[in-house]
């Protein structure tokens, strides 16, 4: 227990302690851990130079050994009220604190790990046919993104705008997306990388992961069914991905594994399930502040060792600050769906919201947030905070009309 003043039943109490990157009253951005609605400023309470930084970075190369002790010296500190004098000159309310993007993000790379999204999806895209591709349930199928558009919770996402054409339309028309939609996901962030010709294996995972994240991968229908075939998605999930402000590191989520689903075929040996690195994650979507969808990360097919281990089996190395996220996370449910067009069925079947308007798909001034919790030890619950971004309409300035 702590001597600060947390409730018992708070999601961020000492045996959370997500990592993020604030500034305060006009400061430059520093490390900090989240503790209740405060803040401790990491490098005033612990005087190391490597949490004074504006990015998380530095202390994520430093791995596991490091990353386990530097937590037990925070939650020294929160639990003996010896240390009150020390800590307390280092707390900061959340409310007067700025987010920044908590990690220099490296690689981006973006999975499609949930059986029941990519079924809807190929139902959707593919009717008559299998809904799942031949290799899906071999590998765990992904793509690689653009990091150098991760922006953090709360950033406003302008509407892309690009190609697009229907199948009955005879040519391809420019403008802005008409079908915006998000993608409920859950993000992994590698602390220690590896080498060229060096595949990390599925045991490797929490040797190179420090922590999770909230991810929200924005992407544009419209644009998507016309640019990807045949090499992926490209400009229709590029112009913007949404992290979430808090790092839950792995080590606050000894209670939230789970073994994944039964595997049917078993995969390669390299993709064996060596520990059970399913997650109990229970995440909301909420759209204008009315929750949705309920995702159930649980229901995820493939674990995030197995992604880490299928994404260097080639050699292909990793960097401190890699961002690697899950695929939308969809469960068996209608009301579980972790995304606006397995929500509305191809815009088909809109929803409707409290104040009686209805969406297939995100207009402009709408906000989406994505939030999750997990068990934590003693019946506690670890909270991931929340993702948020608030559609804006594309800049007359820049509008171009093809
Ligand atoms: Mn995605």
């Amino acid at each position: 227990m702590t001597w600060l003043d947390v409730p018992k039943d708070s999601a961020f109490g000492v045996a959370n302690l997500p990592y993020g990157v604030f500034s305060h009253a006009g400061g430059e951005p520093r490390v900090g851990v989240r503790i209740g609605d405060r803040v401790l400023d990491l490098a005033a309470a612990l005087g190391d130079p490597v949490f004074a930084a504006p990015a998380l970075n530095g202390f994520l190369a430093q791995g596991r050994r490091r990353w386990t002790e530097v937590r037990a010296r925070i939650t020294a500190l929160l639990t003996d009220e010896r240390a009150r004098p020390v800590v307390e000159p280092a707390l900061v309310p959340l409310a007067e604190v700025r987010s920044h993007l908590p990690f220099t993000v490296g690689d981006y790379v973006d999975f499609y790990a949930s059986e029941h999204h990519a079924s809807n999806i190929g139902r959707m895209f593919r009717p008559g046919s299998e809904p799942l591709t031949p290799n899906w349930k071999h590998l765990p199928i992904g793509y690689h993104g653009r990091s150098g558009t991760i922006v953090v919770s709360g950033t406003p996402v302008p509407r892309p705008q690009g190609q697009r054409k229907a199948p009955d339309d005879p040519a391809p028309t420019f403008g802005p997306s008409r079908m915006l939609d998000i993608e409920a996901e859950v993000g992994f962030v590698v602390g220690v990388g590896s080498s060229l010709g060096r595949p990390v294996s599925v045991r490797g995972f929490c040797d190179h992961v420090f922590g999770v994240c909230l991810v929200n991968d924005w992407s544009a229908r419209d644009l998507q069914s016309w640019e990807y075939v045949p090499l992926g998605p490209f400009l229709a999930k590029s112009f913007a991905t949404s992290v979430s402000p808090w790092v839950v590191p792995l080590d606050a989520l000894d209670r939230a594994r789970v073994a994944p689903p039964a595997r049917d075929p078993e995969p390669l040996p390299y993709l064996a399930d060596a520990d059970d690195w399913g997650l109990d994650l229970a995440m909301e979507v909420r759209l204008n502040g009315h929750p949705v969808s309920r995702p159930p990360y649980s229901t995820m097919y493939w674990t995030p060792a197995q992604m880490l281990a299928h994404m260097t089996v080639n050699g292909a190395s990793i960097r401190t600050g890699d961002l690697y996220a899950s695929g939308t996370v969809s469960g068996p449910e209608r009301d579980q769906r972790g995304s606006l067009i397995e929500l509305s069925w191809g815009g088909r079947e809109p929803l409707t919201l409290p104040d009686g308007s209805t969406r297939a798909f995100l207009e402009d001034g709408d906000e989406v947030g994505v939030s999750a919790t997990a068990p934590g030890p003693d019946g506690t619950l670890i909270g991931f905070g929340e993702v948020t971004g608030r559609i804006v309409p594309v800049d007359g300035a820049v509008r171009r009309t093809g």
